[in-house]
């Protein structure tokens, strides 16, 4: 039977000594205990009171059309009772689900969910506002657009909307849709220039070949984009029209890949350059597109970052062999070790590389890392420097993740998750661009790429929020949520970046704690932190002294995950801790890698029985990780209780192995 065997008495180690109690955290979650269920009842009850006013101040004319006080029918009860049985069902299933609020889960990106949001998207839900456009969603369109500048504002983007310049951001059902959404605006940016010079529009100071249209800079398609809008509404009315008419033929959106690609044989079809790290939302995002998963090229890493020199080389041979290349993506906090890819790296190689005739959209993927950009940010917006950053770490961040954040404000594009690090409820997703302009080239309207002047002002435009989303109808309740989260817990470090704060220091605390760990288990397991940390992910390699066959060092693995994974055949509170595993795969974790883990954990280096490595994979998430309240480290016992694991299967394999 599973017990607490470290809470009799284990103070936090000296790793994690250093936590002070953060009140401020005390309300942002229902809590691992439910302590603020009183407060959370309170709000659900008050504003559900409050929701039921509107309703009758409508017209309060009007007679109820369902009898309020009279005994109630049969057939009510019926259904009543019918109602009560199935979600008394639905509870009690439940109860089964994974305990993400407890500090013992340490399993996939999800934690407690922040009350703020949780509250506002109960308040929302009964109103059902669909954010498609302001029609069916008069005041949480606007919250959502106002999400999109929150968010440019914590990444550096320009963010007030008077400028013309001013970024765009909206929600989307999560990362994946975003990463897509990066995709179709690259494409279209990329394209319009070419569909232009097709279209015959001679007076624009186009560019002179394909080749040189497919590479514009960004800036300058923009700027195109404007010149032709102004030119157009220069032409007399009769010949507007014809004009609207013979760019839009020429359009990739008009014709489709396939014809586009077709009508310019002076262009390849573009490549898209990713780290082999990338989620496996960007192979999806390319089949989508319908470029084909032999588009996308990924790239090598180096300790599971973007390996500069390899994409250097992949942009030099492209502009060699002139073959496009849509976008490259940099993982800002990497789906499986957290690790951050050089972003300022990646907009210096294109630099040199638009030097070369070839240029492409850089777009960061910080699905699970864009809230750490809260603890850059200054409550100013200005951005902090390493050591004011530092200030509280041990370690953290290293110069490297600190030049890829600071380097984010000039990038193209940015997915951020508010469902991830934001704990949100998921179906909250984020898309933000960099210049706003860019995204009427996906309106499905024409008239925002032919007239400078459709809707004139910034949120009168973007209320028509359908025009430039992958998704139709979508929940305003979501959008709620985010915009009272971040206006409760503004995204700067003082504000919102405590919860990073808390949840790096974690990561910190648990690193320390596995490399003493290491030596404990020295003679009984082999056990390394293969790649260090940047951020919140922790992944532990082990091995059981005198192995040296992979396949059994990951069937140990597998069966310590066993006891860390979510069951639903057996009562949840079995369960001790929750964890995840990964697995390295030899092909794209490159040779010096490989063999610099294998040889740590004194694996035959020689064999191929197994194309991978299976680890263990942490994500401290949980701001209770470290209980300074009652003195509780679940990190101390999360290791203790991987000690007592690894004791039993050792016992268990030492009958076979003598
Ligand atoms: C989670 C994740 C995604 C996908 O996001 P969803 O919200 O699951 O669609 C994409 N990229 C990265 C780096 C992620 O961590």
């Amino acid at each position: 039977m599973a017990t607490s065997a470290f809470r009799a008495g284990d103070p936090p180690t000296s790793a994690d000594a250093g936590a002070a109690h953060d009140y401020a955290l005390d309300a942002c979650f229902l809590g691992p205990y439910g302590e603020n269920d009183t407060l959370l009842e309170k709000l659900v009850v008050e504003f559900l009171r409050d929701h039921v006013y509107w309703r009758r101040n409508f017209h309060p004319e009007d007679p109820p059309p369902i009898a309020t006080a009279a005994a109630r029918q049969p057939d009510y009860l019926d259904f009543e009772a019918r109602m009560r049985r199935e979600l008394h069902q639905l509870s009690a299933a439940l109860k089964k689900s994974v305990p993400f609020h407890s500090p013992r889960y340490l399993g996939h990106m999800v934690s407690d969910l922040l009350l703020p949001g949780l509250a506002a998207q109960m308040l929302t839900l009964p109103y059902n506002p669909n954010n498609v456009s302001e029609d069916a969603a008069p005041v949480t369109v606007d919250l959502e657009v106002q999400v999109g500048l929150q968010l440019a504002r914590m990444l550096g983007y320009p963010h007030d909307p008077r400028e013309p310049a001013c970024a765009f951001g909206h929600l989307t059902s999560g990362g994946t849709v975003a990463n897509y959404q990066a995709l179709r605006l690259a494409l279209a940016l990329k394209a319009f220039p070419v569909a232009l010079r097709a279209a015959g529009v001679g007076e624009l100071d186009l560019p002179p070949d394909d080749w040189s249209a497919f590479n514009l800079p960004r800036e300058a398609t923009i700027a195109l984009l404007q010149r032709w809008q102004d030119w157009l509404a220069a032409q007399p009315a009769a010949r507007r029209a014809d004009w609207q008419a013979r760019v839009e033929a020429q359009r990739v959106e008009q014709l489709g890949l396939h014809g586009f690609f077709a009508a310019h044989p002076q262009l390849r079809e573009p490549c898209v350059l990713a780290p082999v790290t990338a989620h496996y939302s960007w192979s999806k995002g390319v089949k989508l597109l319908g470029l084909g998963r032999d588009q996308l090229e990924l790239l090598p890493t180096r300790g599971m970052r973007l390996d500069a020199g390899a994409l250097e080389d992949a942009l030099q041979r492209h502009a060699r062999e002139r073959r496009p290349v849509l976008l490259a993506v940099a993982v800002l906090g990497g789906t499986e070790y957290g690790t951050v890819d050089p972003v300022d790296a990646l907009l210096a190689a294109r630099a040199r590389s638009r030097g070369r005739g070839l240029d492409f959209c850089v777009h960061v993927d910080a699905a699970w890392g864009g809230y750490l950009a809260t603890l850059f940010r200054a409550e100013d917006g200005s951005l902090r420097t390493r050591a004011e950053v530092g200030d509280g770490f041990a370690r953290f961040p290293a110069p490297e993740v600190h030049a890829a954040f600071a380097a984010l404000a000039d990038t193209d594009s940015v997915t951020v998750d508010p469902h991830k690090l934001g704990y949100l409820p998921y179906g909250a997703g984020a898309f933000i661009c960099r210049d706003h302009r860019a995204m009427a080239l996906l309106a499905e309207r024409a008239d925002y790429v032919f007239h400078s002047d459709a809707p004139p002002d910034y949120l009168a435009r973007y209320r028509s929020l359908g025009q430039f989303i992958p998704e139709g109808s979508k929940s305003g309740a979501s959008a709620a949520a985010v915009y009272v989260t971040h206006k409760v817990l503004p995204l700067d470090h003082r504000h919102f970046g405590r919860l990073p704060r808390a949840t790096v220091r974690a990561a910190e605390a648990f690193q320390a704690r596995a490399l003493q760990f290491a030596g404990e288990q020295a003679g009984q397991v082999r056990l390394i932190v293969p790649f260090a940390p940047d951020s919140n992910l922790v992944c532990v390699a082990l091995n059981p002294c005198g192995n040296r066959s992979l396949a059994a060092a990951n069937a140990f693995v597998g069966a310590l995950h066993d006891s860390l994974r979510c069951d639903p055949q057996q009562p949840l509170q079995l369960k001790e801790f929750f964890g995840s595993v990964t697995s390295l795969r030899f092909d794209l974790l490159g040779a010096a890698d490989a063999a610099r883990i294998l040889d740590a954990l004194g694996l035959d280096t020689g064999a191929a029985e197994e194309d991978r490595l299976v680890i263990l994979r942490h994500t401290l998430m949980n701001p209770y990780l470290i209980d300074t309240q009652n003195g509780i480290s679940y990190i101390a016992g999360y290791f203790e209780f991987l000690a007592r694991q690894i004791q039993a299967l050792l016992a268990r394999r030492a009958p076979a192995a003598a």
